[in-house]
């Protein structure tokens, strides 16, 4: 089979689009610098939503735009350039909410929650932490217990992005408590409005501070069995599936966003003179931008390859086509690779560039580098960290006896 890397002209044309409304639409409304308090951005999430960008990869009769999964990491790396956060917001909303909504749900389900959710009339968040389960999400305690024709849902999620927004989550549950992880976990959507649902707090962080992380407490939460997504006890199966296409738009998302610093400082290098040059003239700093480029330049094409097969391992899915066990484990170690190179190259990339600026690169809010060095943290810790992800391609690259290529 030939080699093809080119976009097809409907993604570029797309990738056009976006970022024209990125630049002309959303950059003017977007403040820079550290941001007091934590209001979730609704001026700036509205324009997405009547622009049709909160369900790229839905096919368009449910509401979506019908990119697949290499459309939204298009969406995703233009919109990364601009802002970490708003990345965060779509990604949480779409990426690992309304993505398994589509792939695991009935016809109904699609109905009911996928189209407004895709078509922009809702918000959609992911709630599978709790206190005592982060990486080891297998021990969750949440509890589901069937009542009649309904399920109660009791305990506590935290970290939930647009949490404190959402009108339907994707929360896991524990349905048969000897069963655990294997068998025992099922995966229910939770509407916010239902009595016993409450917003118990909002985080201050560090970084991405216009993405909302609220803690969600769950008192009694009563869903009919119709609610449930998949099948009792394979709520891992959907959770998984959405974090393999999610840690793609991580690895990537995280590289946009140092690919524009990397833009920034290379125009910096140009203009800031010094022992009678431009900086950019200095061999040392050349050799810098060089292996950040280099850097940047291969791992960007990785991702686009991961997001490819992701996309054909998720069209497999959603026409209930049985997907051969090679394949998934390549799609998730591929998604698993991305996010830790494309993370950790951003946070390489992003402290090299503050170094080219010198003492400029450390006064709040120039050229966006102190947002930049706050913002790209967390992609090393969220969606699974960096070093779990590495207990998954160890462990399968170490069961393979190989490095498949
Ligand atoms: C801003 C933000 C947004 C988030 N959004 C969401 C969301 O929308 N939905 C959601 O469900 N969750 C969300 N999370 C939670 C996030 O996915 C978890 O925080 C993450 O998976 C890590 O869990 P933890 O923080 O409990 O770390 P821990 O599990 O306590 O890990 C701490 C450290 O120990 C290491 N470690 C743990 N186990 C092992 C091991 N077996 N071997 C080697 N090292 C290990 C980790 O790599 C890490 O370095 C969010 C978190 C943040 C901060």
């Amino acid at each position: 089979m030939a080699l093809d890397f080119s976009f097809t002209e409907e993604q570029d044309l797309f990738r056009q689009t976006v970022r024209e409304f990125i630049e002309e639409e959303v950059r003017p409304m977007l403040p820079r610098g550290f941001v007091e308090g934590h209001e979730f951005p609704w001026p700036i999430v509205r324009k997405f939503q009547k622009q049709g960008l909160m369900g790229v990869p839905i096919p368009r009769e449910y509401g979506g735009a019908g990119m697949g999964e290499v459309g939204y990491c298009i969406m995703i790396e233009e919109l990364a350039q601009l802002d970490a956060s708003i990345a965060t917001i779509v990604g949480a909303h779409t990426g690992i909410c309304v993505q398994p909504l589509y792939l695991f749900g009935t016809e109904d389900q699609r109905a009911q929650f996928v189209k407004p959710l895709a078509e922009g009339k809702a918000i959609g968040a992911f709630a599978l932490t709790e206190p005592q389960a982060g990486s080891d999400a297998a021990n969750i305690q949440t509890q589901a217990v069937l009542d009649g024709d309904e399920y109660v849902l009791s305990g506590t999620k935290i970290f939930v992005t647009n949490g404190d927004v959402a009108d339907y989550l994707m929360v896991s549950a524990v349905t048969d408590p000897a069963l655990g992880a294997r068998g025992g976990v099922t995966t229910f959507i939770v509407e916010s409005k239902r009595e016993g649902f409450k917003v118990a707090n909002v985080e201050d962080k560090m970084g991405i501070r216009l993405s909302t992380t609220a803690e969600i407490h769950l008192d009694g939460v009563r869903v009919p069995k119709d609610n449930i997504l998949g099948k009792v006890g394979e709520g891992f199966i959907a959770a998984l599936t959405a974090l393999d296409g999610g840690r793609i738009i991580l690895g990537l998302g995280s590289l946009a966003g140092a690919h524009a610093i990397l833009n920034r400082t290379l125009q910096y290098v140009k203009a800031r003179e010094q022992f009678g040059e431009p900086l950019g003239k200095k061999q040392a700093i050349q050799f810098t931008l060089a292996e950040a480029g280099a850097e940047i330049w291969a791992l960007r094409m990785a991702c686009y390859k991961a997001a490819q097969d992701c996309e054909h391992y998720y069209e497999m899915v959603a026409q209930g086509k049985s997907v051969p066990r090679p394949f998934r484990d390549q799609v998730s170690r591929q998604s698993a690779m991305v996010k830790v190179l494309g993370s950790e190259c951003a946070g390489r990339t992003i402290d090299k560039c503050m170094q080219v600026y010198g003492a400029r690169g450390f006064i709040e809010g120039f050229d966006d580098l102190e947002v930049a060095f706050r913002d790209h943290i967390i992609s090393e810790i969220y969606e699974g960290t960096n070093d779990v992800q590495r207990l998954i391609i160890g462990r399968e690259l170490y069961k393979l006896g190989e490095l498949p290529v």
